[in-house]
This record gives structure tokens, sequence and C-alpha cells, in this order.
């Protein structure tokens, strides 16, 4: 049987091992299929947030591994702080 949610195609190995749905891990898989940068816990006004920014390229080999229309379209499930 084939896996029809196809999530996220990984360019190698390093990046397939780095990503985690843990929400600790510094590289997260995110429900909406997006791989997400975690830049650490900030706290704003009293309220601490986990800070996350989309990458485009592996920062492995490099590889375009989501581009800005994959970003945007996914982006409205993703909470980003900027
Ligand atoms: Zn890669």
């Amino acid at each position: 049987m084939t896996d029809e949610l196809e999530l996220v195609n990984f360019c190698c190995e390093e990046l397939e091992e780095a990503v985690s749905s843990d929400p600790d891990a510094s590289l997260i898989e995110h429900d909406s299929g997006l791989i997400l940068l975690n830049l650490g816990q900030r706290e704003e006004d009293g309220e601490t947030g986990v800070v996350l920014a989309t990458i485009r390229f592996c920062p492995f080999c490099g590889t375009e591994i989501q581009t800005d229309e994959d970003i945007e379209a996914a982006l409205g499930a993703v909470e980003i702080v900027e």
C-alpha cells in the first residue's frame, strides 16, 4: 500500500534524522507539512512562546525542500513570530 499523505520529501538522511515532530527539536515537521526552524523560546509581555522560522533550503545539503509558494500556502496553519 502506498501512503497518499505525502508530507515531506527528505533530500538527505541528515535532514530526515534532524527533523522531528517534537516541538523541542531544532527542526520541526509541522502538521501543515512545512519544515520549521526552531529558534528557541522568547518571552514577551510575560508570555513565553517558541519562535519558529520557515526555511526554504536544506541546511545540510542545500536542496530546495520547500518553495515560497509551499510556505505561503501552508503558512495559514502556522503561527510565526517574526
Ligand atoms: Zn538535504
